[in-house]
């Protein structure tokens, strides 16, 4: 499966590999998004979530738990597993829910729920690289390789890495 490495000097290019993203997410798919604490996730998620019209605030949900953006025919979920410590509380949470073929989720901290997660169409990984980020992409589905083909049509410098 396609890998993509993209190397994003500010915030402002997290925002637009999330706008880039966002042209390609259709309903039923699921995008994780790893990397530690301040290393860009929820700003790639507003990118994303920007690009697809919406106007207002765009708060992280690590308290709680998921945002949720109800836009046209689809609905966006906007889910962060930070303060998940045991996986088993994924059965009580109502997130499995979240999950439909009207739905797209954007997770963080998504190994806070291995395992039990639906299998991601794109895996997303930010690492600190200097004063910015490197963006790691791993397309894992048809669906998931035409958002990473989208993503490096916006970067065009970026090395495709396999
Ligand atoms: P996370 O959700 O991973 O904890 P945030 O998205 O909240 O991280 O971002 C933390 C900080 O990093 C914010 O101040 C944001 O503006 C900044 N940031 C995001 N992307 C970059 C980048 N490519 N280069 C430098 N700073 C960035
Ligand atoms: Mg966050």
């Amino acid at each position: 499966m396609r890998i993509l490495i993209v190397d994003l000097p500010d915030a402002a290019a997290t925002l637009r590999a999330g706008s880039a993203l966002a042209a390609a997410l259709v309903g039923g798919m699921v995008v994780t998004l790893a990397g530690d604490l301040g290393a860009g996730k929820t700003t790639l998620v507003r990118g994303v979530l920007r690009a697809r019209g919406v106007a207002g605030p765009i708060k992280s949900p690590t308290y709680a738990l998921v945002e949720h953006y109800p836009l046209s025919s689809i609905y966006f979920y906007h889910i962060d597993f930070y303060r998940f410590n045991d996986p088993e509380e994924w059965e009580t949470s109502g997130l499995p829910e979240c999950f439909r073929n009207d739905s797209v989720c954007l997770i963080e901290w998504p190994q806070r729920v291995a395992g039990r997660l639906p299998p991601a169409d794109v895996a997303l990984t930010l690492a600190p690289a200097g004063d910015g980020r490197t963006l790691t992409a791993r397309a894992a589905s048809a669906a998931g390789e035409r958002c990473v083909a989208a993503i490096d049509h916006a970067f065009p410098a970026a090395t495709p890495a396999t």
